[in-house]
């Protein structure tokens, strides 16, 4: 039986159970009786399935109604074995063998051991209430003298069968059926005898009834019958091996091979090669007497009990042989059940159905779930994007990524403009040619382009400034930070390359330099010119002071006084010297002014430089030691030719021997040397005076440079003469350096070039116009030192 029969079954059974239980609740609590005994009598066999279905079926009737039983089967075995004399004789064994037995209820089943009870049961089993079943053609007058008799009717549903078949197989001429000469066969043999002349009428019908129809042997003969022929087997039939076959054992044998449509009325006969029919179930028979004797043993007089006439059939058919002999479904009665359908829709087990409807649901679920998740996520990545690409675009600086290869990959808004690139052709270009696609300069673009090696290989941040210049444009300056992306295997395969415009930024700190070397400027002259006139005003003050205090001798002139002449003398030297230091401070503003304003030329002739330099020394020799210092001139060469303004040699070592006379205490020593090094020749004056500090080494040269700039200093100075040196030197194609240790002393070293004037004579130092043998000189030059 398939799954929905057995529903249905289920079903009316357990409906049967609630309506016998809740209109007899007065015997509700018989569960607590003892143990019922049964006794089944079995007209058959063992292994007729008929009566072992309908055993079972009383048992699982029983067993729901909570009633503690016990169940003997007899069989009568009337199959085999019939007739007056084996019935007498089982009547007497039965009385033997059950002569001390009482039972609570006694069943039959089928017509022969119905029989035999209604003949022996008041003398066997006397008061023992009785339940029947499958009596077919019962008589309520059968039970006429039995009032303990309840049961099932057994109604064969021959014609509802017979009228399907014939429903099904329009064309049918003969009708073979198939019965067994039991004692239930004839009867149906009557029955049929009945109904017979109506078909046979109505449809021009030949009938053939056969006891003994060896459905094995007689096959061959089966097959000669046009396909107009039918069967209808009934209550049994016949194989070689055994009469009136019932057992569900030897069917297959016989029916599949069978080449008509074979029609039946009980269920043991499906799946064995029967289309099907309205159809008897053995087991739904017996659950129905299962519970007609719960009733029974629960107390109730059978005679109370009204006697099942309708027992329960359905339209059940086989699906295999439906298909052999193309009869579609849906000529099959309503609420037809159908057995064997194919495997796919009928014998996955539910759980399994139920399983894999939840696994899919389940994976539909996530399906869709993750379906969502993504598409939120390609719209959250979308969005994010987005927002990237607008801050990247509205970031200010430059931005751009470039692969291992040094190729633009990617690029913002500010590049773009900033380089004027084409919005689509940039893309896979290198610096190199996307610049010269937009004619922009870049001055060593390659040693740039290295920047990005470092980058790369050594995965290092680099920055760096570029100037750009495009055509006329005004050139431009970027800031560039190189930074490499590194991936989860440390390598750098990409860069980023940050570019910030601080063109104006460069320039605007430019001008702040310039202006604050003007503000700086504008102090040293404000300076210079306090300096200058403190310069000036002092000599011109002494120079007066001198003056009122020779006119004081002078007005108190006294013969007798000598010592006024010496006064006189003293005061007069004091005005000389002063007046020096006048014309030496004009004359070194004059010669600054003449050579800042290109107008001082240097007068050149060859000379011996080493004459000269000894010339100079030896001269202001004795000047040095009257300060209470040694001057010392030395030289590795006697004579050494070059082309130069001896006035202005002169001027160049006096202004230094007069620092180093000035900043050198008594004591001291001071070193003229000469030094011959083929292409230049070297000057150097030093002394062991106070030195210079370093710090102050870098601007001694500048102009109105003082170190010590207190007007309360103690040595005299405008701060101009070695702005001047280093001028004449410079005039002179030479350098001039400092090497000062502070307290230790100073040393300064000109180099000036060997060069002759060609086609000109040597000139003497001696013979020059200026020369310093006029005393003058040296008291201009040395005016400072008192
Ligand atoms: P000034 O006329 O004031 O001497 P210079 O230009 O000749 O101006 O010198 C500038 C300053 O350099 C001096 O004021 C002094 O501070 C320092 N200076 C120059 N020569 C020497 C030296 N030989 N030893 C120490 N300081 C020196």
């Amino acid at each position: 039986m398939n799954f929905r029969g057995k529903i249905i079954k289920h079903f009316f059974f357990i409906f049967l159970v609630y309506f016998f239980f809740n209109s007899h609740i007065a015997f509700a609590n018989t569960t607590e009786e003892p143990e019922k005994k049964i006794l089944i009598l079995n007209s058959y066999h063992k292994d007729v399935k008929w009566s072992d279905d309908i055993i079972a079926g009383i048992k699982s009737s029983l067993k729901a109604s909570d009633i503690k039983f016990d169940i003997h089967v007899e069989y009568m075995d009337t199959k085999k074995f019939y007739g007056e004399n084996y019935i007498k004789s089982l009547y007497e064994m039965y009385k033997n063998k059950y002569k001390n037995s009482k039972f609570d209820s006694i069943i039959s089943i089928d017509n022969a051991a119905f029989d035999f009870l209604r003949e022996y049961s008041k003398e066997l089993f006397p008061n023992t209430p009785m339940v029947f079943c499958g009596v077919n053609y019962f008589k309520d007058s059968m039970l006429e003298s039995n009032s303990l008799f309840t049961g099932v009717v057994e109604n064969i549903p021959i014609k509802e069968t017979l009228d399907l078949a014939l429903n099904l197989h329009k064309n049918t001429k003969n009708v073979i059926i198939i019965v067994s000469n039991s004692v239930t066969g004839k009867a149906t043999k009557n029955a049929l005898n009945e109904i017979i002349p109506y078909y046979v009428k109505a449809f021009n019908i030949n009938f053939t009834i056969t006891e003994n129809f060896n459905l094995v042997n007689d096959k061959e003969e089966l097959k000669q019958h046009s396909k107009d022929t039918i069967a209808l087997l009934l209550s049994g039939y016949t194989t070689d091996y055994q009469d009136n076959i019932m057992t569900e054992r030897d069917g297959d044998i016989i029916l599949n091979d069978v080449p008509i449509p074979v029609y039946a009325t009980w269920d043991f006969l499906l799946n064995h090669g029967v289309i099907g029919g309205k159809i008897l179930s053995g087991k739904s028979h017996g659950e129905v007497v299962g519970l007609l004797t719960s009733r029974v043993l629960m107390g109730i007089n059978p005679s109370n009990i009204p006697v099942v006439k309708n027992s329960e059939s359905q339209y059940v058919f086989d699906y295999k042989q439906l298909l052999k002999y193309s009869i579609k479904s849906a000529y099959l009665p309503k609420n037809s059940i159908i057995n064997n359908l194919p495997i796919k829709s009928y014998t996955i087990p539910t759980q399994l159905i139920w399983f894999f409807v939840i696994l899919i649901i389940t994976l539909l679920s996530f399906l869709i779930l993750n379906i969502s998740e993504r598409r939120d996520a390609k719209a959250a990545l979308i969005e994010s994007e987005e927002r990237l690409r607008t801050l990247i675009n509205t970031f200010p600086a430059l931005i751009c990524l470039k692969d291992s290869k040094g190729r633009w990959v990617e690029t913002n808004k500010a590049a773009i403009e900033f380089f004027n690139l084409d919005p689509v052709l940039w893309k896979g270009k290198t610096d190199k040619e996307l610049l010269e696609l937009n004619d922009v300069y870049i001055e060593g673009i390659l040693k740039y382009q290295n920047f990005d090696n470092l980058a790369l290989k050594k995965a290092q941040v680099t920055k760096h400034t570029e100037v750009f210049k495009k055509d006329t444009e005004e050139e431009k300056i970027l800031e560039i930070i190189k930074m490499p992306i590194i991936d989860a295997n440390n390598n750098s395969n990409s860069l980023v390359v940050i570019g910030q415009d601080i063109t104006s930024l460069v320039k605007a700190q430019e001008n702040k330099r310039l202006l604050n070397e003007l503000v700086a400027y504008e102090n040293l002259r404000t300076e210079f010119f306090a300096n200058l006139s403190h310069e000036l005003r002092t000599p011109l003050n002494v120079i007066l002071s001198a003056l009122q205090y020779i006119e004081l001798i002078h007005a108190n002139y006294n013969e007798h006084q000598h010592n006024n002449f010496e006064s006189y003398s003293k005061y007069t030297s004091i005005m000389k010297q002063n007046c020096y230091r006048l014309v030496r401070i004009v004359n070194n503003l004059i010669d600054i002014t003449k050579i800042d304003s290109g107008y001082f030329e240097l007068e050149l002739e060859n000379y011996n430089i080493v004459e000269v330099i000894e010339e100079i020394s030896l001269s202001v020799a004795s000047y040095a030691e009257t300060n209470g210092l040694s001057l010392i001139f030395d030289t590795d060469v006697e004579e050494k030719i070059i082309a130069c303004d001896a006035n202005m040699i002169e001027r160049i070592i006096l202004n230094l021997i007069s620092n180093a006379i000035k900043f050198t205490d008594s004591g001291g020593q001071i070193s003229i040397n000469v030094y011959d090094l083929s292409d230049t020749i070297q000057i150097s004056v030093k002394d062991t005076g106070i030195g210079i500090a370093e710090d102050k080494q870098a601007s001694i040269f500048e102009r109105f440079i003082q170190v010590d700039k207190s007007l309360s200093r103690n040595r005299e100075g405008s701060g101009i003469g070695l702005s001047l040196v280093k001028s004449l030197v410079e005039l002179h194609g030479g350098t001039i350096k400092l090497i000062s240790e502070l307290n230790k002393g100073s040393s300064f070293i000109i180099s000036l070039p060997v060069y002759v004037i060609p086609d000109k004579e040597i000139k003497l130092y001696s013979d020059t116009v200026n020369h310093l043998s006029s005393e003058e000189k040296i008291n201009i030059e040395f005016s400072d030192i008192y």
